[in-house]
């Protein structure tokens, strides 16, 4: 799909970029979600934190030590999206505020972030990992990661891969792109609309 589909009618200028992490800075499939979610017993079509808030707290400490060890195994071996380091590298010399919302731990964010050139932990005015927030698609996140940012969420971009990431941004009122794998969507029927859809991270760019 093409930068065309965006539209920005009436929206406020974009002052901050807040980035889903996994399969949109990092590239996509490190994380292999349908096999975590066998180890754990988890049902196909659950997403794995939520499945685990059903959980007994014994049950759900020994599943949680599956899913932190894989996520900082896929974490060790992630490699930035194509486009990335760029895309962040433009975006922090613009100047702009660029955070990470994330289901994923800080540790993981942290042990991937070293694998990316030119680009540090630090560049980073806000991460909200599960730890800090209830995980997308609740905006809870956006709201704290523009307040780390000194903006408001309507002035913020939320770019992800995942419709989780689209939800969350479109209930705070952020400008919601969805970033697609070869032009598939992720969306399911009844979804909020994305504002943007790009196949290429370097294509927020023309955006801002
Ligand atoms: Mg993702």
């Amino acid at each position: 799909m093409s930068i065309n589909k965006i539209k920005r009618n009436g929206q406020r200028p974009i002052k901050g970029v807040l980035f889903d992490f996994d399969g949109t800075l990092t590239y996509p499939g490190a994380l292999d979600f349908n096999a975590i979610r066998r180890e754990m017993g988890c049902p196909e079509d659950r997403p794995i934190l939520e499945y685990l808030e059903t959980q007994e707290p014994v049950r759900r400490s020994e599943l949680l030590k599956i899913l932190e060890s894989k996520e900082e195994k896929a974490a060790e071996r992630s490699i930035p999206n194509k486009g990335a380091e760029k895309c962040l590298a433009v975006l922090l010399e613009k100047g702009l505020p660029l955070g990470i919302l994330t289901r994923n731990s800080l540790r993981s964010v942290r042990v991937a972030l070293e694998r990316f050139n030119g680009i540090k932990i630090e560049d980073f005015s806000s991460i909200i990992t599960r730890e800090d927030s209830l995980p997308k698609p609740h905006p809870g996140g956006i709201y704290k990661a523009a307040g780390q940012m000194g903006i408001l969420p309507s002035e913020l971009m939320m770019v992800g891969d995942f419709r989780f990431d689209v939800m969350a941004g479109k209930a705070a009122g952020a400008f919601s792109v969805l970033l697609t794998s070869n032009g598939r969507s992720v969306m399911a029927p009844g979804d909020p609309e994305p504002d943007g859809i790009v196949d290429d991270l370097l294509e927020i760019l023309k955006l801002i």
